[in-house]
């Protein structure tokens, strides 16, 4: 199948795989995990499949990589010798079966590949001086492309053009690219950071409507929006249980106990622990909950004379703000600082110095933080200060959009990538998010 123009690869689906095994002619290979996709190729569908093991190969044990195209292995990947800092595969380059050597011309297709040579990067008997690929061990648009782009040098696609009922439908957003792999680290932040303000941009609140409704609910929604003490009991409440969940809890609490009046929740604490578990249960915080919201009410009546809306009423600093929230037990820097952006952003509460706004340590925004690389590890305040040197005018914007597409798109295990408002800039390392566990 010969070609003159560059093929259009696009990666549609992506489902990752638990351990398997495949038979070669001479042995059985079993992989560890690996991920099964759908791409299309000039408008035809192909299947990839990839598995991720080890081998003894080059002169010891190391990792290996097999990727299928339609069923048939294709190529093959073997840890470089730097796998430790770069995670990172070789593939030999081979659009014929003679390898290519350096000096020769690297075909126009592996332009946008990183091309090594095999022997420096993997020192051991054997290792060819030929020119190879080098691959990050889970850049999957990386390898489906390079195992299509050896299928059709050598002619092994499938002919003629076939549907799969499984494609889904095309969003507004498209399919992701198969090419989003610039190699520059502030270059890919600085696109990631621009998708999440322009998505933010999308939720931007008006007076009659907040960027996100708190739960379903009107009454409820319109509860917070109006009570001061309310609106800090959601906050109190927003942890360990969905955010619905704990932003419906004030009204709950006012229709169980005829009131949310922080003077009589401070003086009558059985009755607050009894207005929360009745069932079905407000929280799952059975009893932690009620003595916070116990003590959040007492610190209301001394410190703020007895009005919540006294904590945020004096224009104040964002980071005075947080560190206002924060001194409540129960309310660390993940809710406080959420709380500054929804005070600001969706309740018209007037604070200065946006610039030390900052970002809510959450699953949802590390899972985001990491696979698109903004953060190196899932340390708190290292993505605060990514946030912090990403947008310094604001990083608390990136908050919402950070939290709504963890929650939306990138979801623990398989990512939906393919309509993630943030495929066209994200590079996609999945596996950096493995130990985030759902929220
Ligand atoms: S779902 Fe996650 S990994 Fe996938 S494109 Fe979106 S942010 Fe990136």
């Amino acid at each position: 199948m010969g070609r003159l123009a560059i093929p259009d690869i696009r990666l549609i689906t992506m489902t990752a795989l638990g351990p398997f095994s495949w038979r070669w002619p001479d042995a059985f290979e079993s992989f560890e995990r690996g991920w099964a996709a759908v791409v299309t190729m000039d408008g035809q569908e192909f299947h990839i499949r990839h598995g991720i093991g080890r081998r003894n190969v080059y002169g010891r044990s190391r990792v290996h990589s097999v990727t299928w195209v339609e069923g048939n292995p294709t190529v093959e990947g073997v840890e470089s010798d730097d796998f430790d800092r770069s995670a990172s595969l070789l593939s030999l380059i081979k659009t014929t079966k003679r390898h290519l050597r350096p000096g020769d011309t690297i075909p126009p297709d592996y332009a946008s590949f990183p091309v090594v040579v095999m022997a420096e990067e993997v020192r051991g008997p054997y290792s060819p001086r030929s020119l190879a690929v080098k691959l990050r061990q889970e850049d999957i648009d990386g390898w489906a492309r390079h195992a299509l782009l050896r299928a059709v040098a050598w002619d092994r696609l499938p002919k003629g053009r076939r549907n799969r009922l499984s494609l889904p439908p095309v969003t507004g957003t498209g399919p992701a690219p198969a090419s989003v792999r610039p190699h520059d680290d502030t270059e890919v932040r600085a696109a990631v950071v621009a998708a999440l303000l322009k998505y933010a941009g999308q939720h931007r609140a008006t007076p009659q409507t907040p960027a996100v409704d708190f739960t379903p609910d009107k009454e409820a929604n319109e509860f917070i929006r109006t009570n001061s003490f309310a609106f800090l009991v959601g906050v109190l409440f927003d942890q360990g249980v969905s955010a619905e969940r704990a932003w419906q809890a004030p009204w709950h609490l006012r229709q169980r106990l005829g009131h949310l009046d922080p003077e009589r929740i401070a003086a009558d604490e059985s009755a607050v622990l009894a207005a929360i578990n009745s069932p079905p249960k407000l929280h799952r915080y059975t009893e932690t909950m009620p003595r916070w919201l116990v003590l959040a009410a007492r610190r209301v009546l001394t410190d703020y004379d007895g009005d919540a809306g006294a904590i945020w009423s004096d224009q104040p600093s964002a980071d005075e703000l947080q560190a206002r929230l924060d001194a409540f037990v129960g309310i660390g820097q993940k809710k406080a600082a959420m709380a500054v952006e929804i005070l600001e952003r969706d309740l018209g509460v007037q604070i200065k110095n946006l610039e030390r706004s900052d970002v809510a340590y959450d699953v949802h925004l590390r899972r985001v933080f990491l696979r698109t690389r903004l953060a190196d590890r899932d340390d708190r305040d290292h993505m605060i200060a990514v946030a912090r040197e990403l947008h310094p005018t604001r990083p608390g914007e990136l908050d919402l959009p950070s939290w709504l597409i963890g929650r939306g798109w990138c979801r623990p295990g398989v990512p939906n990538c393919v309509s993630c408002p943030l495929t066209h800039a994200c590079p996609k390392d999945i596996e950096r998010a493995a130990q985030v566990a759902s929220a």
